[in-house]
C-alpha cells in the first residue's frame, strides 16, 4: 500500500496531511527515513515511527478502556468530558465508537472500535450480550429484591418485563448483576423498582471480555487479535 494512504488510514489527516508528514521526513520504517509518499509498503506487521513515536498498522482497532466518573460516551458530549479525549487523536481520526454507553457516573469496561460489524455484534439486542455490573446501593439489599431483580421488573416507559440473568448479593449494599439488553439507564431503572437506589455502578464485563485487573480509571489497552475473534 502506498505509505501516503497507510497514514491516512492510520488516522494520521487527510492525504495532504500525510503526504506533508512524509515528505518533511517525520516517518521512519525499521530505521530507515521514507520521504517518498508513494513508497510501496507491505502493511502486515508493519511498525513505522512519526515524529519520534512508534506505531503499529491496525486495519481495524479494537479498544478496551477502564472508564473514570465524569466522562460521557459521546463525540458531542452536553456537561463533562468526552470519554474519546483519553485516547490518542488518531484513533478518533479513525473514527472510533463507543460499543454501547456507560452512564457519565459509572465506572468500569468500555469497548471502542472503528469496526462497524464488531460493534452491530455486541450492541445489536438480537445478539444478547451479556454486560455484568457491581452495583452499590444506597439502601442495604434485601433478599426479596433480589428474587424480584431475577423474576423481572417492569420499567416505566418499556413494554415487558426486564429480569436479570444473574443477580447474587455480595454485601449488605452490593450486589453483582447481569443483563444482556441495553436499555437507557437501565441498571438504575431496575434498581429502582424494586425500592433501593444506585450509588455506584461499575460494569467489569461485556460478553468473554473482562476488565482487566490491572488497567486502572482512565488507562486503555488494544485488545489482542484473539479476543476479538472469539468475540465474532
Ligand atoms: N445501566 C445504567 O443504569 N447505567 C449504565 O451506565 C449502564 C447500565
Amino acid at each position: 500500500m502506498q505509505l501516503e494512504k497507510i497514514l491516512q488510514s492510520q488516522g494520521f489527516g487527510s492525504r495532504k496531511q500525510c503526504r506533508q508528514l512524509i515528505e518533511n521526513g517525520n516517518i521512519a520504517i525499521y530505521g530507515e527515513v521514507y520521504s517518498n509518499p508513494k513508497a510501496d509498503i507491505e502493511v502486515n506487521k508493519l511498525e513505522f515511527i512519526v515524529a519520534g513515536k512508534s506505531w503499529q498498522y491496525r486495519e481495524k482497532v479494537y479498544i478496551a478502556l477502564h472508564k473514570p466518573i465524569g466522562f460521557e460516551c459521546s463525540h458531542q458530549p452536553q456537561h463533562h468530558s468526552s470519554v474519546f479525549s483519553l485516547l490518542p487523536a488518531q484513533l478518533i481520526e479513525r473514527g472510533i465508537q463507543c460499543v454501547g454507553r456507560l452512564d457519565q457516573d459509572t465506572t468500569g469496561l468500555l469497548l471502542l472500535t472503528d469496526d462497524g460489524t464488531f460493534l452491530q455484534g455486541l450492541t445489536h439486542p438480537k445478539k444478547h450480550v451479556a454486560k455484568r455490573y457491581i452495583v452499590t446501593t444506597n439502601r442495604p439489599i434485601i433478599d426479596e429484591q433480589i428474587t424480584q431483580l431475577k423474576q423481572g421488573v417492569a420499567l416505566r416507559n418499556e413494554q415487558g418485563i426486564y429480569a436479570a440473568d444473574d443477580c447474587m448479593q455480595l454485601g449488605e449494599n452490593q450486589l453483582v448483576l447481569t443483563i444482556h439488553q441495553g436499555l437507557y439507564h437501565q441498571v438504575k431503572r431496575m434498581i429502582a423498582a424494586v425500592g433501593n437506589h444506585v450509588d455506584a455502578l461499575h460494569r467489569d464485563q461485556i460478553g468473554q471480555f473482562k476488565l482487566p485487573d490491572d488497567l486502572t480509571e482512565g488507562q486503555w489497552i488494544y485488545l489482542s487479535d484473539e479476543q476479538v475473534n472469539q468475540a465474532r
